[in-house]
């Protein structure tokens, strides 16, 4: 078969200007490729992702003339060509118990968030897969709106790389500084289901698990899902990380209605599935996420349900009280109610921390990502309308 070339004697050469492609987020064959097509020679290649790989995704410099390593001469050429710049900060909003939450614009005008959330000797950034969501899990907030897009590996990882620069976090020239690192977990439950844009969350971890770049470990990375049964086996294969249940209902009849996903993968399904990931231990338990509503799900019998349920799979659960949004159709559990669940599934061995809610003076906590900040906007704009 001949190549088709274009005969350049004919067709006149439109000059655009070229868009700069982004390196954040190609993973070593797929930068290797971008150098060669730009003109890097193949006996280089390697060499030069190596070189570049370290400056990019181990120690989180922002431009291309910071490499300095590097020749003056292919510094220029890469940033003739290629782009190493974060999403822009729309807005961070810092609570009073020192939570971060980030807005974040990507390509297209579209927002997405990420949150950072201190603890005594922890820090969890919580990021998105996705702008909105295709489920509609009845209780979430993020539900209610559209998908509009599934996030790209350079913006799962972009995330956080800018929580990484904003809390000064990238580790010093004199070595890692494994002990102080601020951000120490990585969850993936933003907004968005992760599983329903698998590849670009595997690529992305991948490369914040890297040894070489980013460099967490995967048992530090926990993906939060509904419960998509067949790319669950996909991740214990081709991503390895720890997971997350958004469990929430003891009965097929509830579940169906607040995690429709449900309807197609029934608990049974899902439980069996949970049984066979991989590495499943006491060291690597799956967590049982269950949002507490007011007279839905909340009961004793629950309690008792949902350990029978679960009793053989290494797993704990995590109550969280519901936050309620605006026009949300449950209400919170009492802390009464919180407390007498909680007991009953202590008292069958799980650990069942209740998930303090974090943040709320800026509207952080789960479920609640980027519907507020829209709702915000939104009001600026009926303000600024009158
Ligand atoms: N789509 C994924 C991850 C994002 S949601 C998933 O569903 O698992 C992250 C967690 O927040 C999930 O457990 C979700 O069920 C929970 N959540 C959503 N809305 C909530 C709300 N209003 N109050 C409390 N938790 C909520
Ligand atoms: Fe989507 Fe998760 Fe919200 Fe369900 S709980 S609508 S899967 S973001």
């Amino acid at each position: 078969m001949t190549a088709l070339t274009p005969d350049t004697r004919v067709m006149p050469r439109i000059e655009a200007p070229a868009a700069l492609q982004s390196l954040i987020g190609l993973g070593r064959d797929d930068m290797r490729t971008a150098l060669i097509t730009m003109g890097t020679p193949e006996r280089q290649a390697k060499m030069r992702v190596a070189q570049l790989w370290s400056w990019i995704y181990h120690k989180g410099v922002q431009d291309f003339e910071a490499m300095t390593n590097l020749a003056k001469g292919f510094r220029e050429d890469m940033a003739a060509s290629f782009t190493v710049e974060r999403p822009e900060i729309v807005e961070l909003q810092v609570s009073q118990d020192g939570t971060r939450k980030y807005l974040l614009r990507i390509a297209g005008g579209h927002e997405v968030e990420a949150v950072y959330i201190p603890d005594e000797n922890r820090g969890t950034l919580c990021i998105s897969s996705q702008v909105g969501c295709t489920l509609s899990c009845t209780f979430c907030h993020t539900g209610t709106q559209k998908l509009v897009r599934n996030l790209t590996a350079g913006e799962i990882v972009a995330q956080v790389m800018v929580a990484r620069d904003d809390l000064d976090d990238w580790p010093e020239d004199s070595g890692p500084r494994e002990g102080r690192r601020r951000i120490t977990n990585v969850v993936l439950m933003g907004m968005g289901e992760p599983l329903y844009n698998f590849e670009n969350v595997r690529d992305a971890m991948n490369i914040v698990m890297d040894n070489e770049g980013i460099s967490l470990s995967r048992r530090r990375i926990t993906l939060s899902t509904s419960g998509v049964v067949p790319e669950i086996v996909r991740a214990g294969a081709e991503i390895g990380c720890l997971l997350a249940i958004s469990f929430h209902a003891t009965t097929d009849d509830v579940r169906d209605v607040l995690v429709p996903i449900n309807k197609k993968w029934k608990i049974e399904t899902l439980l069996e599935t949970l049984k066979a990931y991989p590495r499943l231990s006491n060291s690597e338990r799956i967590t049982f996420e269950y949002v507490m509503l007011k007279g839905v799900n909340d009961s004793d019998e629950d309690a008792r349900r949902l350990v029978r349920l679960i009793s053989g799979i290494p797993a704990k659960i995590n109550l969280i009280p519901f936050n309620p949004w605006p026009g949300s159709p449950y209400e919170r559990s009492s802390w009464g109610r919180i407390e007498a669940f909680a007991e009953i599934v202590n008292e069958a061995g799980y650990a069942s921390p209740v998930r303090t809610p974090r943040g709320e003076d800026i509207m952080a906590a789960c479920g609640q990502l980027k519907s507020a900040s829209e709702k915000i906007r939104k009001s600026a704009l009926k303000k600024a309308k009158v």
